[in-house]
């Protein structure tokens, strides 16, 4: 019997859920917020590793197109201190695909496809029931299916259903800022960025500029301060000119050259990181699951859109290729992504704190045990 099956949101998790049923020839269908594909900027590059996200890809059929789209070179990751001094230039061999960069927008695009997303479909809430599991959205409407994924991030409104948790902040923020045709335009710039990314630790601050497709740079200025650092500031956060003044003010004394980033950077986006607990799990409810950042929102160190990507193509595969009962399915499903999921949370959690640290030698440190492991 084919379930009647639905997917809230078109990020990696969703779309890769959607895009393994579609190959198995299983109906979804995929409700998103925002009004079109590229209603909003994407957001910047991501790496897919070869265990995580690359295995995803590979479940939805569509690895040679990523290998194909994919930056190698940009896995390239240069360390200075914060007078500009090089402390690591950390380059991939040719053949190194371990962690290939794909811009997100691209990612999107590949993974979108033949789907048929239904675009400006708000899910407000999902209630489950016993005919079914009724979502309610934005626009008044209802409508009722076997199963609900709630796989639409951090602020998901389809995880209330399951559990009553919800993201708190880290202590660090980051405000997001980018430099385009960097090298034509700021051709000193693309030569410290490198072809991957450069990162600048210092106390309880770090600068970290990654290099897009296309000359397109994105550049995250990381630091300890209490949420409402701003209001202290008196800084509104929508002048631009005042954000990057309020950002020099905080990055005070850093090597010229590095500011550089954020003197030439165009608008500023303020996100504060939140997290949900590192082990957040609940009690099976039949009918809804969660995927990605709604079920494991975790620093944003590499492995947030890598698990997403493989839970939703693990879900989907055991759902098109395992046992009739679907509750089971689901349940089985679970355990096994907050087990490995707990384990990524715990890394990720450690990290931010040793990357935004009082001491930065442990930055340095945590950059040097990764690569030897
Ligand atoms: C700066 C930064 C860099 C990162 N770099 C990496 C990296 O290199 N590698 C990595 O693995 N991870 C990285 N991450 C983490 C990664 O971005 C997330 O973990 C990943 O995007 C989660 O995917 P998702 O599909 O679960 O959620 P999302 O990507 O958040 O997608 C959720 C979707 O749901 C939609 N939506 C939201 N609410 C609703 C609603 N009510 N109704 C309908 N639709 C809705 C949204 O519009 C969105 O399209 C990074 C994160 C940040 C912030």
């Amino acid at each position: 019997m084919r379930r009647r099956i639905a997917v809230v949101g078109s990020g990696p998790a969703g779309l890769t859920f959607a895009r393994v049923l579609h190959r198995h020839g299983h109906p979804v269908t995929v409700f998103e917020r925002d009004p079109a594909p590229d209603a909003r900027p994407p957001g910047g590059t991501l790496d897919l590793h070869q265990g995580l996200g690359q295995l995803a890809l590979d479940k939805t059929g569509l690895l040679a197109e990523f290998q194909a789209l994919s930056r190698p070179e940009g896995q390239a990751m240069r360390i200075l201190d914060v007078h500009g001094t090089v402390l690591r230039d950390w380059r991939p061999r040719p053949d190194d695909r371990a962690n290939p960069e794909i811009d997100r927008g691209q990612l999107r695009d590949l993974l979108l496809g033949p789907l048929d997303v239904q675009w400006g479909r708000g899910v407000r809430r999902v209630v489950p029931g016993a005919d079914g599991v009724r979502v309610h959205f934005e626009d008044g409407r209802q409508d009722t299916f076997d199963l609900v994924v709630g796989a639409d991030g951090a602020w998901s409104r389809v995880r209330p259903a399951v559990s009553p948790v919800t993201p708190h902040y880290t202590g660090v923020t980051s405000v997001e800022t980018s430099l385009d045709a960097v090298d034509t335009r700021h051709p000193g710039l693309a030569r410290l960025i490198g072809d991957g990314s450069v990162a600048v630790y210092g106390v309880n601050r770090a600068l970290v500029a990654q290099r897009n497709s296309g000359g397109h740079v994105k550049v995250y200025a990381q630091f300890r301060a209490p949420l409402d650092w701003h209001t202290d500031l008196d800084l509104d956060l929508s002048d631009a000119e005042a954000v990057r003044s309020g950002l020099l003010d905080v990055f005070d004394g850093w090597d010229a050259p590095v500011l550089e980033l954020l003197r030439h950077g165009d608008a500023f986006v303020h996100r504060p990181l939140y997290v949900l607990p590192v082990s957040h799990t609940w009690t099976h409810v039949p009918g809804v699951t969660l995927l990605g950042d709604a079920a494991h929102l975790m620093p944003p160190l590499g492995a947030g859109a890598n698990l997403a990507m493989l839970e939703g193509a693990e879900l989907a595969e055991s759902i098109a290729t395992g046992p009739e009962d679907l509750d089971e399915t689901v349940r089985a499903f679970e355990e096994r992504m907050w087990a490995r999921a707990a384990g990524w949370a715990e890394i990720t959690t450690a990290g931010l704190e040793r990357l935004v640290s009082p001491d930065p030698a442990e930055a340095l440190a945590l950059f040097d045990q990764v690569q030897s492991s």
